[in-house]
């Protein structure tokens, strides 16, 4: 018998739909797979075994009852535990919301029901998304199912290691600076970051507000469109929403699958996003990438984005100002936890004080201190308004680099997953880690992260990041989709399917240079 959690949602859903397997089953064989391997991955905060089950066995009903249903009903889902869920806890990886259940659904959560999706849990993450590697999680961190090792990438780590490890062919993340893109890089799985206001932001826990953005995370550029198609457009409790209306990004993926899809495209390459500091294997399966969009018909330019160069250093102030205004909201009235001083007189600053210093983690207070800095009176100007211009600076960048080419690549990650620890004592480290992602969210520009092979030197997954102006999500989905075609032409099947088969005892060594 097949093993469900092994296939791409866009074939389970096919096989649901047919009935050929029922939504109880697939949903079983992915809490099995839970079971068996999330002690050592720890890619879940929570697993909502019965309720995903009782959901499963609705959907199996109405569609035995002959009810037509949306294309992706009865395929399982993790949900990043930045989202609110009414019907499982919501922490954002924060000891300060320990146990929370939000009273309300975010938008997106509300339409993957409406889809028929199930929800299996909440993913693990850097505590309000602040990081690059899970390790800022106030829950432990998750690791790579590649190598247990090493980070599965952050803040979104769960969702990625999630859908890496066959836990769940689906999952939501969120990407500020490069949640959603990076983790995907160094998990080997597939992640987009839409065009700020093209997905609902209400009810995801905000970081920066101007940066958020929710997006799927999957095993394939299909799917990922799939999902995006459930979670996209106007959503009037989002003031930031587009009221646009947008084509199908499955059918986007689709298209890229047809001959002739990359003939002409102009994929422009970002000079100042390679050469130093890029790990040798990175900028060589990039190099690689590059040979084989050139041989289907795309035409490689160089292109610059001299601005991009102080990206990291504007985000790194803009992010935190924005973080330190929002996270203002955990009062120890209104939401979690409450820790009262340990000696009178208990007034309410004191409390607020003891709450914020016990519920928040070293990382998040550090981001709080420098935000509050950056928009104290007399630096507001130097730091805040100097890091805007930068913005508006990055943002005209990418206006003329697509005024030459359709399509913007770099490597997703400069370098394969480090170690536990490697980057924990040196934040800075750990910051210039987002290099190539903090850009598109600066811009509001979509990107897309993909699986273009393992680094000789490690055997480790490397990505490749698709970016594209705003609005034009859709493109990145064709030329995703023809560029993962080709490379599994050239590979014979999906990287993934290389990773270790954590469950077993003997851990599946890849061939050598077979990917
Ligand atoms: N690593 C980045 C940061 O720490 C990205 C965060 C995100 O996208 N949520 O801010």
């Amino acid at each position: 018998m097949t093993d469900l959690t092994r296939l791409s949602a866009a074939d389970l859903a096919g096989l649901l739909a047919s009935r050929a397997v029922s939504s109880v089953d697939a949903t079983r064989a992915h809490l099995d797979r839970i079971e068996s391997v999330d002690e050592d991955v720890h890619a879940f905060l929570h697993v909502a075994g019965e309720k995903a089950l009782a959901t499963a066995a609705g959907i199996d009903q109405r569609r035995a009852a002959g009810e037509q249903l949306a294309p992706l009903a009865g395929v399982p889902i993790a949900i990043k535990d930045v989202l609110a869920t009414n019907d499982m806890p919501s922490t954002s990886g924060s000891k300060i919301l320990e146990g929370w259940l939000p009273p309300y659904d975010a938008t997106v959560v509300r339409k993957l029901r409406e889809a028929g999706l199930v929800p299996l849990g909440k993913t693990n993450m850097d505590e309000f998304a602040m990081g690059s590697s899970t390790e800022h999680s106030a829950y432990g961190p998750t690791r790579n199912p590649w190598d247990l090792e090493r980070i599965p990438g952050g803040s979104g780590g769960g969702s990625a290691a999630a859908v890496a490890a066959f836990e769940a062919p689906l999952a939501l993340g969120s990407d500020t600076g490069g949640s959603i893109r990076q983790p995907a890089a160094v998990t080997g799985s597939v992640g987009v970051k839409p065009t700020y206001g093209g997905v609902s932001r209400y009810g995801a826990i905000a970081l920066a507000s101007s940066l958020d953005q929710v997006g799927p995370v999957s095993r394939s550029v299909l799917d990922a469109g799939l999902l995006h198609d459930v979670i996209g457009g106007h959503d009037p409790f989002d003031s930031t929403s587009l009221t646009d209306t947008w084509p199908s990004m499955a059918d986007a993926a689709r298209a890229g699958l047809a001959d002739g899809a990359l003939k002409g495209v102009r994929v422009g390459v970002i000079r100042e996003l390679s050469g130093e500091g890029f790990q040798a294997g990175v900028t060589q399966r990039f190099e690689e990438s590059l040979a084989l969009l050139e041989s289907a018909g795309a035409e490689i330019v160089e292109v610059s984005a001299p601005s991009f160069e102080y990206a990291v250093a504007a985000y790194y102030l803009i992010l935190p100002a924005e973080a330190s205004s929002n996270l203002a909201r955990f009062d120890s009235v209104r939401f979690g936890l409450r820790v009262d001083p340990s000696d009178p007189p208990v007034t309410v600053e004191r409390v607020m004080s003891a709450t914020r210093d016990a519920g928040f983690g070293p990382e998040v207070k550090r981001r709080i201190i420098l935000g509050t800095y950056a928009l104290s009176a007399g630096y507001y100007d130097a730091y805040y308004g100097s890091a805007q211009k930068v913005r508006t600076l990055i943002q005209r960048d990418f206006a003329s680099a697509f005024e030459k080419v359709d399509v913007l690549v770099s490597p997703s990650a400069p370098t394969t997953a480090f170690k536990f620890g490697e980057k924990l004592a040196d934040p800075m480290a750990m910051y210039l880690n987002d290099i190539t992602t903090i850009p598109a969210n600066l811009a509001g520009v979509p990107g897309m992260g993909l699986p273009i092979g393992l680094a000789p030197e490690d055997g480790l997954p490397v990505g490749l990041q698709l970016m594209a102006p705003a609005r034009a999500d859709a493109r990145l989905y064709t030329i995703g989709a023809a560029l993962e075609q080709l490379l599994e032409q050239k590979w014979g099947g999906s990287m993934l399917s290389q990773a270790p088969d954590l469950s077993a005892t003997e851990m599946f060594a890849s061939e050598e240079g077979a990917v």
